[in-house]
This record gives structure tokens, C-alpha cells and sequence, in this order.
């Protein structure tokens, strides 16, 4: 899976995989319009109408448009996609975790049932996300979970926090046209380049002081483009970026803001202004009853000193659409190896100790306690696929308080945006 990347929407090779194992060990799946695909285990699997409680487990499985710089053998094969964000590992762990449960129900019956996600298209804005609960396949979840790599701790340990974990994130277009000509005369024209350079400079810093400080808003661009001659003023440019929000208050503000101070900010030149603004993602909120669930689960696989605090990211995960109906919980899951280099996300040279798929992966169980970090991982591998559930920790991922805060929805356009 991960020398074979697939972008968003695309993912038909990774469904198909997923698909195979999955109905190879009897578990009926649902395919999704496109990619991706829904099945269940657990009691009454596939019988909607019965009252069992269902739990929902959620992976991504969608690659970037990036080039894999790593020289490992199960590097991408694919010029121009990389498995750069750990999806790969989260869609092996899901499938891992179901299988597991479903061997553990043939031995003796869960109490509830499991829903497993595999959405596509996480990295694009709008995500995958509102794909599947605008299909309704997560209706009836009453807790939902789900784990990101995290290349900042080791394997073997488990990030969670109760609160937001993750920011808003929204993706900002300017685009600028004016009179462009000779630059040994820019009166004559209306020096596009320059009021450009004012927005990408000037913009972020008002908006530092539009918006409280304590919201965490980060304005940056990730491309300027204008012009081609040293001599030419042109007539066209744009700058493109992201702007991320820790707080929901701020985020609801910000797209006026942007709006009118690109309008302030090129005034004074003459040159048209655009804004393209695409809202995206709010902050993945973890409600505190399945984030305390959650952290007892993860306790049993990597034992209590393995669960470790995490901040809030200023990175964007459309699981928050999840979250904004049904209670639930994301931890970061430790994908660096011990003393080895944190090559980001979203970097060419991302580089996952596989030993922390199954960690991902494994149910956990009393009787399951593990040492430290890192100090077993060949453990969890050899565990992974007969590890036993039992049917007692299905109930206990147990709901919290719904919450009432909803957003609106992002626009229709397919761009890409960003996570953990
Ligand atoms: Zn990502
Ligand atoms: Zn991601």
C-alpha cells in the first residue's frame, strides 16, 4: 500500500485491497460511490434495525501529491504521490483492528458492534468526510475514534488531550490584476508586484491584529506567483496559502476579515483583487468521555507511560465533521523511531516505524498491560492479528455529551488541504 499511493478520490487499488482481506474473513463490505468503503463486525453485523450499540473506527486513506525522497525498498512507485501523511498506516491499522475483532466475535460474541470507516480523500477540501455522512453511513455511531501518525514521538507511545486537538483550517486565494508595462516606468502601470508582495506581508499582520491573539490564528502562504521577465510588470499574480485557527470564535471571523483587508491593503495601487476563500476544516474536538476511553484503551496496549499528553496542532483532519454530530476522540498515534530523526508530515522524507502499525492496530484488553514506550515493539508485532478484545472494552467506548456547535459546510471546489 504505501509503494502503491493513491490521491484523493482515487483510492481504488487501496479499496480494492481492504475489500479482499476483509471479505476473505467473512466480513461483508459496503463500497462507497467511488472509494472507500464501510463494513462491520461485532453482533447483529449488518442489522440496522436491532438496538445494539455501535462504535465507529475511522482511517484515511488518500496520499499526496509529493515525491517520495526516502531510498527504502517500499517506497512509492509512483512518480509524484507519496504516503506522506501516514495514511497508509492508518487504513493497514483499521483493517488490522477490524480483523482482530472479528476473530475475537467468532470466539465469543462482542456485545456491541463495530463500524469501520475507510474514507477517502482526506487531504483535499471538502474531504471524504462529508462524503460519507452526507451517505449516511455513520448514522447510528454513538462514539467514533481515530488515530494519526505522529512523527514527534516514538513508536510505542500514544498522544491524546480532552478538548481540541487539532485547528480550523481554511485555504486563502488571492488573486490580483492590473495594468502591467515597463518597470523603468511603474507610474504608468499599476506595479501588480508590488501591491502583491504588500498582501503577503501586510495581511498576516493585520490580521494579527483583527483577530485575538489568544485564537492562535497563523496566516501563511505557500506560493507566490507573478510575472516571468525582470523588466516586465505584470498583469496578472496570486498568492495561495492557509489559514489556520485554534479557536472556533476566531474562525467564524476570520473570512470577513481576510476579505476586506486585501481590499484596504491594495487600495492604494489601482489593482483588482480576488479572494478565493475556501473554508475547510473546524478543530477536531475530543469530547472528554471517549477521550478518558480512549486513553484506558491505548493504557492496555502501551501500558500507562505510554500515554502522553499532546498540544493542539495548528494542522487541520476532517474527522472534525465527525465529531460534529457524534461524540468521539483522535489520539496521535508515535511513529518515530527511538533516537531517529522527526522528519515531518507532509515531508518527502516522512519515514514510519512500522512497528507502530499494530499498536494501532491492537484491541486493547485487561491483562494486556504493556512496559513503556518503545521498550516492546516487536511485541505488538508479533501480537497483532490473534489479539482478543474482550467483549467488556467494546462497551466501555462509551459516548460523552453530544455537542451542539455546528459549522457550515465548506465549498464545493477540490483543493488540497492539509491534517494533523
Ligand atoms: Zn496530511
Ligand atoms: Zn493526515
Amino acid at each position: 500500500m504505501h509503494a502503491h499511493p493513491e490521491p484523493a478520490r482515487e483510492e481504488h487499488r487501496t479499496t480494492d485491497l481492504v475489500a479482499a482481506r476483509l471479505e476473505k474473513a467473512d466480513v461483508a463490505v459496503q463500497r462507497l460511490p467511488g472509494t472507500g468503503l464501510v463494513a462491520e463486525v461485532g453482533r447483529d453485523a449488518g442489522d440496522r434495525e436491532s438496538d445494539v450499540r455501535t462504535v465507529g473506527l475511522r482511517a484515511d486513506m488518500d496520499a499526496l501529491r509529493m515525491d517520495d525522497l526516502t531510498a527504502d525498498p517500499w517506497r512509492s512507485t509512483v512518480d509524484g504521490l507519496a504516503h506522506a501523511c501516514g495514511h497508509d498506516v492508518h487504513t493497514v491499522a483499521l483493517l488490522g483492528a477490524g480483523l482482530a475483532l472479528r476473530e475475537q466475535h467468532a470466539r465469543s460474541p462482542l456485545p456491541g458492534r463495530v463500524r469501520l470507516l475507510f474514507q477517502p480523500a482526506e487531504e483535499v477540501m471538502p474531504g471524504g468526510a462529508r462524503d460519507l455522512l452526507d451517505a449516511g453511513v455513520a448514522d447510528g455511531i454513538e462514539s467514533i475514534y481515530a488515530l494519526h501518525c505522529d512523527p514527534s514521538i516514538d513508536v510505542g507511545q500514544v498522544g491524546l488531550r480532552k478538548g481540541p486537538i487539532t485547528s480550523a483550517c481554511d485555504q486563502v486565494l488571492v488573486r490580483l490584476r492590473g495594468k502591467g508595462g515597463h518597470t523603468s516606468r511603474p507610474h504608468l502601470t499599476q506595479d501588480l508586484t508590488f501591491a502583491l508582495a504588500k498582501v503577503v506581508t501586510d495581511v498576516p499582520a493585520a490580521l494579527s491584529r483583527r483577530l485575538d491573539p489568544r485564537a492562535g490564528a497563523s496566516l501563511v502562504w505557500g506560493y507566490v506567483r507573478a510575472g516571468s521577465a525582470k523588466n516586465v510588470v505584470p498583469s496578472l499574480g496570486e498568492a495561495g496559502g492557509t489559514l489556520r485557527i485554534l479557536d472556533v470564535r476566531a474562525w467564524e471571523l476570520a473570512r470577513g476579515f481576510v476579505t476586506d483587508l486585501v481590499a484596504a491593503v491594495v487600495a492604494p495601487y489601482g489593482v483588482q483583487a480576488e479572494v478565493e476563500y475556501v473554508r475547510g476544516v473546524p478543530p477536531v474536538v475530543n469530547s472528554a468521555g471517549p477521550a478518558r476511553s480512549f486513553a484506558r484503551a491505548a493504557t492496555g496496549v502501551v501500558g500507562a507511560s505510554g500515554v502522553v499528553t499532546t498540544e493542539q496542532s495548528l494542522g487541520g483532519e476532517d474527522f472534525a465533521w465527525y465529531l460534529e454530530r457524534t461524540p468521539g476522540a483522535m489520539a496521535r498515534l508515535g511513529t518515530r523511531t527511538p533516537g531517529g530523526p522527526t522528519n515531518d508530515l507532509h515531508q518527502g522524507d516522512l519515514r514510519v516505524d512500522d512497528r507502530a502499525v499494530p499498536i494501532g492496530a491492537e484491541p486493547a484488553g485487561p491483562g494486556r498491560r504493556r512496559g513503556a514506550a518503545g521498550r516492546r515493539p516487536a511485541a505488538h508485532r508479533r501480537r497483532l492479528a490473534p489479539s482478543a478484545r474482550p467483549a467488556s472494552r467494546i462497551t466501555r467506548l462509551r459516548a460523552g455529551a453530544p455537542r451542539t456547535l455546528r459549522h457550515r459546510r465548506p465549498s464545493a471546489v477540490d483543493r488540497p488541504v492539509c491534517c494533523a
